[in-house]
């Protein structure tokens, strides 16, 4: 008998998703990450939801009816993280066509069984809203439908779901000494302290780690079939008025959106660059930030230059290897191995993926595994995550009932607050009747109330979890803030939760 069926390596969305899925079907679950759960690529995404337009010019038909079908899956088990948005990409003929634009933009509207979301429709920008920030010339653009998420805690709620179905869950502790027999053996290490356990399968979905852990942890021979690809984006101040994202042509063929970001902000991204390094050095570089301007002066009126740039954020995304020249060419689309060799306790290791694919990846993981585990039916398309049960669309009326239950609250913040806790908002705001009642105000509209429901529920244990994978109000806290903040957290007693 081993202490879990599955030990999970990597808090990430692949590792949360995987574990959400297994704790549901009645497995005893085990998730292990090194540092705060989506610390790596899972929070440093664009944040979209999307079946990836600029995919079906790779022909990848396949991948991009996959992430559309499930567009709309998760848009309804998280209505709250996930939100429809409209996407405006201005003809350039000079890049693309606009016949071979509207043949690619009709396939993407009809591939993937579209019900919720509106299709495509022309644009004028010398009349629309959207052309005021692009440049003149610009005078026409398609406007087609996406979905935007909040990543970092798209991972956090399905930890949490995860971890009231049972899961065991471990963050800031690695595994060591890892044995492999029947069974695996290991140590989780934290601070110097260790704990011995047992797992039947080792699940490895370390991300862009995924290299070393096979290599230096589990000691696997030959060389993993993997490619490390790095991207940026940059944040400015909001440089337009709506709540639309743009997605421009690029000169080198790539694609750069430009979204709407925390209300008053732009978030400008990707780039995508070859990278050999540990993905802990990752580090945004001065000529991708040029890039990143150079690519949005191309289109906006007001010039960007590095000086306009507010927050920065590197993510290193691992590619299965399909041996494709350029970085941006290989393929989006995940791929896994099971390893079972004779009287040797399985191993499934997750190379690539999409935020947007992580709950198919999930399934098909638990799916590789059922003839070691049982063969238990799918269930996660339908059950909404922790707060997410309310209708797709019901957001503004929840919005609304929050404003009325608890008239304190500014429309900001009560948006801000159903966003990120949907219908579990009554967990922050039980009886209060004033923001007084809230505790202390560290700065935006953070008070100690959210904090400790994030320490005591969400396993943040420093400001950073907080400020900038819970919430996204770092941007908006000053360094003194900041640091009140921290002394809050670290001042009483240690509240976090490993259930
Ligand atoms: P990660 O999120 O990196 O998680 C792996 C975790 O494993 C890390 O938290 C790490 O700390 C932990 N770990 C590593 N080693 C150990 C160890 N020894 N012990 C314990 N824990 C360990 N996808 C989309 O669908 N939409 C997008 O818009 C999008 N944009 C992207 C933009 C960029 C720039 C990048 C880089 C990726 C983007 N992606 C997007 C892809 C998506 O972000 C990734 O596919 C996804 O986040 C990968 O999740 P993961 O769980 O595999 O890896």
């Amino acid at each position: 008998m081993a202490d879990f069926d599955i030990a999970i390596i990597g808090g990430g969305i692949n590792g949360a998703g995987i574990a959400r899925d297994a704790a549901g079907r009645g497995l005893s679950v085990l998730l292990v990450e090194q540092d705060d759960l989506g610390s790596g690529t899972s929070s440093a995404s664009t944040k979209l939801i999307h079946g990836g337009l600029r995919y079906l010019e790779h022909g990848a038909f396949w991948l991009v009816r996959k992430a559309l079908i499930e567009r709309e899956v998760l848009l309804q088990i998280a209505p709250h993280l996930i939100r429809p948005m409209r996407f405006v990409l201005p003809i350039n003929p000079e890049r693309r066509s606009k016949l071979l634009l509207q043949l690619g933009l009709f396939i993407y509207d009809h591939l993937g069984g579209r019900k919720i979301l509106p299709p495509t429709r022309k644009l004028d920008l010398t009349q629309d809203p959207a052309g005021q920030s692009l440049k003149p010339e610009l005078r026409s653009a398609f406007e087609y439908s996406d979905c935007w998420v909040d990543d970092a805690r798209l991972v956090v709620l399905n930890v949490l779901d995860a971890a009231e179905r049972g899961a065991t869950i471990r963050t800031r502790m690695r595994m060591i000494n890892v044995v492999r027999r029947d069974v695996w053996h290991f140590m989780l290490e934290c601070r110097g302290r260790r704990a011995p356990m047992t797992a039947r399968i080792l699940i490895n979905a370390a991300g862009p780690w995924v290299g070393q852990v096979a290599e230096h942890l589990l000691q696997i021979p030959g060389r993993p079939p993997l490619r490390l690809v790095k991207g940026t984006h940059i944040v400015v101040r909001k440089l337009f008025d709506h709540d639309r994202g743009y997605i421009f042509q690029n000169s080198d063929r790539r694609i750069i959106f430009a979204l709407p970001f925390e209300r008053d902000f732009t978030l400008i991204g990707t780039t995508d660059n070859e990278f050999t390094d540990d993905p802990s050095g990752a580090i945004p570089t001065g000529d991708e930030i040029a890039y990143l301007c150079g690519a949005a002066n191309e289109y906006f009126r007001t010039e960007i230059t590095n000086k306009q740039v507010v927050a920065i954020f590197t993510g290193v995304r691992a590619l299965h290897d399909d041996g494709s020249k350029k970085p941006e060419d290989v393929t989006r689309d995940y791929y896994l191995t099971l390893d079972e060799s004779k009287h040797a306790a399985p191993l499934l290791t997750v190379y690539g993926g999409k935020i947007t694919t992580y709950r198919r990846l999930a399934e098909e993981a638990l799916d590789r595994l059922k003839h070691v585990l049982r063969d238990t039916p799918h269930w996660t398309a339908h059950v909404p995550l922790p707060g997410g049960d309310f209708s797709h669309d019901g957001i503004e009326q929840l919005i609304a009932d929050v404003r009325s239950r608890w008239p304190f609250l500014s429309e900001p913040t009560a948006t801000r607050m159903v966003r990120a806790y949907g219908t579990r908002i009554n967990r922050i705001l039980g009886t209060a009747k004033s923001l007084g009642e809230l505790g202390p105000n560290f700065g935006a509209d953070l008070t100690a109330a959210e904090v400790r429901y994030l320490m005591q529920f969400e396993w943040a244990l420093t400001a950073d979890d907080v400020l900038f994978r819970r919430t996204k109000l770092g941007m908006r806290l000053s360094k003194v803030e900041r640091e009140r903040l921290h002394t809050f957290m670290i001042g009483p007693p240690a509240k976090a939760v490993n259930a």
